[in-house]
This record gives C-alpha cells, sequence and structure tokens, in this order.
C-alpha cells in the first residue's frame, strides 16, 4: 500500500486522532499551520471529492462537522478556515481526499481563501453563467 493515508487507516503509521468513526477519520496535521490544524480523511481510498462514492459523501461530510466541533471544543480558535486542497493544480500533495481545518486568531497575520488565487476569467461573469444554464 503505497498511499500515506490508507496507512494510517491501516494503523501502519501513527496518528494523532482528533476524531474517528466507521468512515472516517480526522487527525493532528504533522506540519500545522496553526494549533489544532487538522486533517479529516474519509477510510476508503478516493483521490478526491469526485472519486469518492456518494455513499461514502454524506458520512464524510458529518465528520468534518464533528472534528470541527471537537477542534473548536479543544483549541477554542475564534475562526477556522476549512477547505480542500483539490487537485495538483490547486496544490494538493497527498492523494487521497483530506479537508484541512485550520484554527484561526484575531491578528494571526493569515489571510482569507481571497488570499489563495487572483486570476479572474477574462469571460465576465455573466458569460460564465451561459455555460452553467
Ligand atoms: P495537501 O495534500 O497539500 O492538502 O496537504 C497534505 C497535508 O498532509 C499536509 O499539510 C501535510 O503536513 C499532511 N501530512 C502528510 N503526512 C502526514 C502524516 N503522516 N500525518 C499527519 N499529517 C500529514
Ligand atoms: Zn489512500
Amino acid at each position: 500500500m503505497t498511499c500515506i493515508f490508507c496507512r494510517i487507516v491501516a494503523k501502519e503509521i501513527p496518528n494523532y486522532t482528533v476524531y474517528e468513526d466507521s468512515h472516517a477519520l480526522a487527525f493532528l496535521d504533522i506540519q500545522p499551520l496553526a494549533q489544532g490544524h487538522t486533517v479529516i480523511i474519509p477510510k476508503v481510498h478516493a483521490g478526491t471529492l469526485l472519486d469518492l462514492p456518494d455513499s461514502e459523501a454524506a458520512a464524510w461530510s458529518l465528520a468534518v462537522k464533528r472534528a470541527l466541533e471537537r477542534v473548536d471544543q479543544i483549541i477554542h480558535p475564534d475562526g477556522f478556515n476549512v477547505g480542500l486542497n483539490h487537485g495538483e493544480a490547486a496544490g494538493q500533495a497527498v492523494a487521497h481526499l483530506h479537508m484541512h481545518i485550520i484554527p484561526r486568531f484575531r491578528a494571526d497575520g493569515g489571510g482569507s481563501m481571497h488570499s489563495i488565487i487572483e486570476a479572474p476569467s477574462h469571460l465576465p461573469v455573466e458569460e460564465v453563467a451561459k455555460l452553467f444554464a
């Protein structure tokens, strides 16, 4: 088994568990961006959310909430950034779906989601909307 997060699920690699149920595991990120930085994975291997079977998606989403509640109770941050690096182009380094929960504190110097990228489409939003119509 080569996937590092599958190896964590299989207990071949240790982790600092934050929350666990039969479908999902949340553990402290080994290179935390903030105190309590946690990642939540589905126990089945899925590279991205697009690969995760619908039958697993609801349970994983609920586990994200449960892990968020747990980090909130223990760390008491002022807020969170919660998100996915979804695909290599978006910075995903570990190819097993994982949601980051990053606790945020007033005046911690960090930015918002809006600081990740600024490369808007050359198409106005009204034109992009037509693609979805
Ligand atoms: P990314 O794929 O860029 O969304 O990030 C992968 C995250 O997994 C990074 O923040 C790593 O620090 C974290 N990570 C990698 N290996 C481990 C591990 N063995 N235990 C905990 N976190 C890990
Ligand atoms: Zn995996």
